[in-house]
């Protein structure tokens, strides 16, 4: 990352995200997306929405236990999620993340090993990725008629993850400037502490121009990070035309959000999902 470019002072757009109850459900939404609802369909999931059984109580959709009971539950949650906005279930479209950078294009469902981005540009072909304080991040092109849907951990972060996704997007023709971000809720730098090693990549993930000081919570303690700011820096330093970003931390959070931070481990998943 460069810090020698120009950020407009209209292109971040901080917790313009709303919670919306939809069939039960509580989702929250972005403003700069609900814009074009007409042809997108977005949501981050919540814990809200069904009975599933604590500890991952009570709207889990992931499969991450080896727990028949669960693993049926969490399929029943992800289908009442489509129904709930008016999606194909069918067709749902799920990688197996392994906090790599591999993004994926895909025009059908398709078994997608070790990927936590995903890219399309057809209808009626939805994403879905599951989160416990790892950012999802939803990246738009709505003149492309482009969607992507992106997992970045502290490891996805410090590969760059979003960066690739948005040069992938270059790649098949948007414009930096048509592109929007929006960056969805994960551990905040309230909560986040890491090691020095991890603290290490991170920094080394940066430019050495880049005041690495503006994503730690120095008033706390050096080694709180904020991984949606070193997001949020990659979307501007990209030069994309919008980049919202949600202020709700999943661990301070935890009537929302699952936190694998602050359960230790034993948690459900929430989710980011995505349609034309
Ligand atoms: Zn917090």
């Amino acid at each position: 990352m460069s810090k020698n470019i120009n950020i407009k002072s209209d292109t971040v757009v901080r917790n313009d995200f709303e919670l919306n109850t939809v069939n039960g459900l509580k989702i929250l939404q972005a403003k700069s997306l609900l814009k074009y609802q007409d042809f997108f369909t977005h949501a981050f999931s919540t814990r809200i929405g069904a009975n599933t059984p604590k500890p991952y109580d009570a709207f889990n959709i992931g499969r991450h236990v080896n727990d028949e009971r669960l693993l049926n539950d969490a399929s029943d949650n992800r289908r009442k999620l489509c129904q709930a906005l008016n999606l194909n279930y069918n067709n749902l479209t799920i990688p197996w993340q392994k906090h790599t950078d591999n993004i994926a294009i895909i025009d059908k469902k398709v078994d997608l090993e070790g990927c936590d981005a995903v890219a399309t540009r057809t209808k009626d072909l939805p994403i879905l990725l599951t989160f416990a304080d790892c950012v999802p991040i939803i990246a738009f092109d709505p003149d492309l008629k482009l969607i992507c849907g992106i997992h970045a951990g502290w490891a996805g972060t410090a590969q760059n993850i979003l960066s690739k996704a948005l040069a992938q997007m270059v790649s098949i023709g948007s414009r930096r400037e048509s592109i929007i971000v929006a960056i969805g809720p994960a551990i905040g730098k309230c909560c986040y502490e890491v090691g020095q090693d991890t603290l290490t990549k991170l920094k080394n993930s940066c430019s050495d121009s880049f005041d690495f000081s503006l994503v730690l919570n120095t008033g706390l303690k050096e080694n709180y990070v904020d991984l949606k700011a070193l997001n949020l820096y990659q979307a501007i330093f990209f030069n994309v035309g919008v980049v919202s970003v949600t202020d709700y931390c999943t661990a301070c959070n935890s009537d929302l959000f699952y936190s694998h931070r602050r359960s230790f481990g034993l948690t459900g998943r929430h989710g980011l999902i995505i349609s034309l």
